[in-house]
């Protein structure tokens, strides 16, 4: 290991390697982890990386990320590890997989798309390419690029 922040082994939860660098509070907005619930977490933010230069690594103790949160994952960090930790051991990897559809977690930036007009619409994109990632709205078929998810996601 590198010299520098030394972040100890977890005994159960997850760990997510190589986030792009900055994109570690995203992912954790995207877990839906405000640091309230009590997860003994780890964030490293900006560490060397020999594939990336900087990445991003996030530990969540005793925290199980589920297959649909790691689709979520996905969208702002394509090429995210994410290992499942039990008794210090990894015992399974999440799939990266782009969602085909992502369900109320975006805004449609289109002002006269019902999602933004109706209380009781739940916005919906499907993905139509996955690098860089693009998704349009099933309703009213305007874009949303990767910039401008990372942005929602932190916003
Ligand atoms: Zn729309």
């Amino acid at each position: 290991m590198k010299s520098g922040l030394i972040v100890s082994k977890i005994r159960n939860g997850t760990v997510i390697d190589h986030i792009p660098a900055g994109r570690a509070l995203a992912v954790l907005k995207v877990l839906g982890i405000k640091g309230i619930e009590g997860y003994r977490i780890a964030l490293v933010m900006n560490a060397e990386s020999s594939k990336m230069g900087k990445k991003d690594i996030l530990k969540i103790e005793d925290r199980e990320i589920e297959e649909k949160e790691a689709e979520l994952i996905t969208l702002i960090a394509p090429d995210a590890t994410i290992n499942i930790i039990k008794d210090y051991e990894v015992v399974g990897k999440r799939k990266q997989e782009i969602p085909q559809e992502v369900v109320g977690l975006l805004r449609c930036t289109n002002p006269s798309c019902i999602t933004n007009n109706d209380v009781e619409a739940v916005t919906r994109f499907r993905t139509i390419k996955r690098k860089p990632l693009q998704l349009a709205c099933e309703y009213c078929e305007t874009r949303l690029t990767e910039d401008e998810v990372v942005r929602q996601i932190l916003g």
